[in-house]
């Protein structure tokens, strides 16, 4: 199930994280990159030297050797390729292949796996980057990675939907290049019924975490979840 499963982004503590979740990280297949910046995409090296140790390495009589995919658009693919050619691990011994899918930058579809997704640009100032959607049986999950709000998010959404959203400050209007709380709360009269989740959210001191949970506990209770490591959703 793993081996067909699909990462989306790469940073903090990601090997840690889906093992955690139980999942056999060193069998995952397909990676999606939204876009090239340094907080989603800085952990491939771990997240693949650690594949590596589990799936090669220590796995003598059963090495993987099924590829790993990794699809992003031209900048993402190539600051990934130098990332991981820097800390050579193209040339280690039994690694299993890598394969790099540039998307372009107008959107598509694409099957990784087990999943088929939607990607589709969003507006992170200069930087390309997209948002996605994918379909379950009951219900579709739309993640507008870094961006700030764009119609494009909003159109693919129905009852009943889930979305993440990105949610980069919570005590401005405007935030360029990202989301703020503000324009999240102002958007929602005009969404349909969806659950959303708020990620990318600001390093926050205890008060204003406390603050700001408590404001969103009284006002969405569980519309509006401010997100948090390891949530799972069924979809
Ligand atoms: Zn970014």
């Amino acid at each position: 199930m793993t081996r067909d499963g699909l990462l989306i982004d790469c940073n903090g503590v990601c090997v840690q994280r889906l093992t955690a979740a139980g999942l056999a990280f060193e069998d995952l297949s397909h990676v999606f990159l939204t876009h090239e910046h340094i907080d989603h995409i800085a952990a491939l090296p771990n997240f693949i030297h650690q594949s590596w140790v589990k799936g090669c390495l220590y796995r003598a009589d059963n090495r993987r050797t099924h590829p790993l995919h990794f699809y992003g658009n031209a900048p993402t693919i190539r600051a990934v390729r130098a990332l991981l050619d820097a800390v050579k691990l193209p040339q280690h011994p039994h690694m299993f292949p890598f394969e790099f899918h540039e998307l372009n930058d107008a959107g598509g579809t694409l099957t990784a796996g087990s999943i088929t997704l939607t990607y589709f640009p969003v507006n992170h100032g200069p930087t390309p980057c997209f948002g996605l959607t994918t379909d379950g049986p009951n219900r579709r999950l739309v993640y507008s990675a870094d961006t700030e709000p764009v119609q494009a998010i909003y159109d693919h959404l129905r009852d009943g939907d889930i979305l993440i959203h990105d949610c980069n400050k919570i005590d401005v209007e405007i935030n360029r290049e990202h989301t703020t709380w503000a324009q999240i709360e102002a958007l929602l009269p005009s969404l349909p019924d969806v659950t959303i989740y708020l990620v990318h959210l600001p390093m926050l001191d205890a008060e204003q975490d406390a603050k700001f949970q408590k404001y969103m506990k009284i006002n969405y209770a569980e519309s509006v979840i401010v997100g948090i490591d390891q949530e799972a959703v069924t979809l």
